[in-house]
């Protein structure tokens, strides 16, 4: 049996179509253009990457993207009076601030300073807490991006067994509570967990979020599950250069799995793809205005 390929390209370039247009229905419905502000610290190149990607997505989209970028030695007081202004800026919708910070800001306190409403990230102790209580909430994005790419795939989770590799609070832990906010039975695997292999292997849809370059082979998988891989590995090649592979062996486990996401062109394009979704619905509910799915 080979997997089907879960084509996050794809998937990515239908939910920005579909965003763009809704996007253009609130501006000539509703006079409003939603707007993301992405704020950059330091020169992580990595992050300047993503930051790019994220602007160019945010404009072609129809958004307005303000960004701000900043010295990699802007104090917290500097840093949290510019979220501030962003707090209060009425064309500003979505916050995002990129993580990782410089070590001598504290991540907590910086996202915990952004209003939860323009948390376009999810990562807000107040969405948290709504996403585990099963309130509204602003859902983090890369979880986000996989439970909408397991809906196209396998539409109803009812009942499935699911096991998430990895627990932590911007992958693993909201992965589990949208899983079982789609009455998925939910496991969360993680680093101490003792027999994982066998954990793994009765789940119909695993989610490997561990970090942990070609980790999961084919002895992890359930004939015909569904394989959801998270990770970006930036490994070195035998001829010195470099490729990015995922958590999940994937020539192995193809052939076991029923379908599997590629590394790259599978949860990171969703991904980027969610931050959209995430600033129009909280431009939405912000202005109090419904727009048909
Ligand atoms: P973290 O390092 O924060 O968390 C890793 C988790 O995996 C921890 O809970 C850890 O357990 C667990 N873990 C580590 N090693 C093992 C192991 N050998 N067996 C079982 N569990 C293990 O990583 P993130 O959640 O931030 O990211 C995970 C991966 O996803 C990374 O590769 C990252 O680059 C990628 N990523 C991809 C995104 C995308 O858009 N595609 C977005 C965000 C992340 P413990 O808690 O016990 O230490």
């Amino acid at each position: 049996m080979s997997a089907e390929i879960i084509d996050g390209k794809a998937a990515a370039a239908r939910l920005r179509g579909r965003i763009a247009a809704q996007v253009e229905q609130l501006k000539s419905e509703h006079g409003i253009t939603p707007g993301l502000a992405v704020v950059l610290v330091g020169e992580d190149p990595a992050s300047q990457v993503y930051v790019r990607t994220k602007a160019r997505q945010t404009a072609e989209a129809g958004m307005a993207s303000f960004e701000h970028r900043l010295d990699r030695n802007t104090s917290e007081k500097d840093l949290l009076a510019l979220i501030d202004q962003l707090n209060a800026d009425e064309k500003v919708h979505g916050i995002l601030v990129q993580l990782p910070l410089p070590k001598h800001l504290s991540e907590a306190v910086v996202i915990n300073a952004i209003s939860p409403e323009k948390d376009v990230d999810g990562f807000h102790i107040a969405n948290a807490g709504r996403l585990a209580t099963g309130q509204d909430a602003m859902v983090p994005c890369t979880p986000l991006g996989c439970i909408m790419m397991l809906r196209e795939r396998l539409g109803d989770l009812s009942g499935l067994n699911a096991v998430v590799v990895g627990r932590s609070n911007i992958v693993g832990k909201p992965m589990a509570q949208l899983l079982l906010r789609e009455n998925c039975t939910v496991t969360t695997a993680h680093s101490r967990t003792r027999n994982i292999e066998g954990i793994c292997a009765e789940a119909d849809i695993l989610v490997a979020a561990l970090g942990r370059p070609n980790t999961i082979n084919a002895d992890w998988v359930k004939p015909g599950a569904t394989v959801i891989d998270v990770g970006i590995n930036r490994i070195e090649t035998p001829d010195g250069k470099t490729r990015l592979v995922g958590d999940v062996d994937f020539d192995s486990v193809r052939k076991v799995a029923g379908a599997i996401t590629p590394v790259p062109g599978g949860v990171g394009p969703m991904t980027v793809a969610c931050l959209l979704a995430n600033t129009l619905t909280a431009c939405t509910r912000i202005h109090g205005v419904s727009l048909p799915a």
